[in-house]
């Protein structure tokens, strides 16, 4: 595979709508623990591409079944089990993925395919594809996908839109961290007609009576440091998994949204056990620190603002870790 570097996005996009035009079969990745704006991306292109004729398949490696937050987008029938996604197909898609490690056991379909198109917005993307559209001030990748179907002249329909605006809604943390023209990308996918208030309730505001108790004990024993990172102070919580059994993904994921709003701390952590010793972490900053940094030296990544890795040890030892990494 060789990478092509256009000189300019326009450039990018018309090597991304070639490759998205000459071919017959495709494979289009989401991130691992998907969120609903690598579904919301990778339906809204597969969609784009069925109806054009390809063979697509969607797919995300773990965990084994879609969030059910978001079992309502439309073009869901697309999603193909991780051991049903061909081996060999003309082009592979990713989207929302910031590394190839994102992708977990799917990475390898990247290697069989003829060329693989990287569509995302995060800065710490390490441009695995052999072609890369990354838009590291995008709100959302669905905000790219626009820009991208805009360029091939593929008309945005209702259908299309409520997958844009799942990832659009949830991307901005419901059009709080926007920018000019944010406002006026929901305007127009809500001019299809798709019903922004019920999509937001599916995918933010709906939780089992079970989250409540689970918020107060993890909530009750988070912690402060007001020392951290030279003064500007961390705060941190950890879901052990007694706190979260019978819980989905989704009442797991809303915790950082609660802690980070701790006016003491620059920095929010929310440690979140897998297994005995494996924990996944979300990292927030509100302004001073670049997260996405402090994830990369911890072999994770993301935002500049919210980012996230993969830590080994108890509990004492990854915060002793993250409180290092911090400085
Ligand atoms: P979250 O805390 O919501 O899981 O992730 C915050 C941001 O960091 C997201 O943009 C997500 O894609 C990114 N991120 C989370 N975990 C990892 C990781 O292990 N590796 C990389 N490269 N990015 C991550
Ligand atoms: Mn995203």
């Amino acid at each position: 595979m060789t990478t092509t570097a256009p000189t300019s996005v326009n450039d990018a996009f018309a090597a991304a709508i070639e490759l998205l035009e000459s071919a017959r079969t495709a494979t289009v990745l989401c991130h691992v623990q998907p969120d609903a704006d690598t579904i919301g991306s990778g339906l809204a292109i597969a969609l784009v591409l069925r109806r054009r004729g390809v063979s697509v398949q969607v797919a995300f490696a773990s965990p084994r079944e879609l969030p059910e937050s978001m079992n309502e987008l439309p073009g869901r029938d697309l999603l193909a089990a991780p051991d049903d996604v061909r081996g060999v197909v003309d082009l592979v898609v990713t989207v929302d993925a910031g590394s190839r490690g994102r992708l977990g056991t799917l990475a390898d379909r990247i290697d069989a395919a003829d060329a693989c198109l990287v569509i995302d917005h995060h800065r710490s993307n390490t441009h695995f594809g052999t072609l890369n559209i990354v838009d590291a001030d995008a709100e959302s990748t669905t905000a790219v996908i626009v820009r991208l179907l805009d360029a091939w002249n593929v008309p945005v329909d209702a259908d299309l839109a409520h997958c844009l605006f799942a990832g659009l809604v949830t991307d901005t943390g419901s059009f709080r961290w926007v920018r000019p023209g944010s406002h006026l990308l929901a305007e127009r996918l809500l001019a299809t007609g798709i019903d922004g208030a019920a999509i937001a309730r599916k995918l933010l505001d709906n939780h089992p009576f079970g989250w409540l108790p689970m918020l107060g004990s993890v909530l009750g024993s988070a912690t402060l440091v007001p020392e951290a990172v030279g003064g500007r102070g961390l705060v941190y919580a950890a879901i052990l998994r007694g706190d979260s059994a019978g819980l989905r993904s989704e009442e797991i994921e809303s915790v950082i949204d609660i802690v980070r709003t701790t006016s003491e701390a620059e920095i929010a952590a929310v440690f979140k056990q897998q297994s005995g010793d494996e924990w996944t972490v979300s990292l927030r900053s509100k302004t001073a620190v670049d997260v996405a940094a402090v994830a990369s030296r911890l072999d994770g990544g993301g935002h500049r603002n919210a980012a996230g890795y993969t830590a080994h040890g108890t509990k004492a030892d990854v915060v002793d870790a993250l409180i290092d990494a911090l400085g």
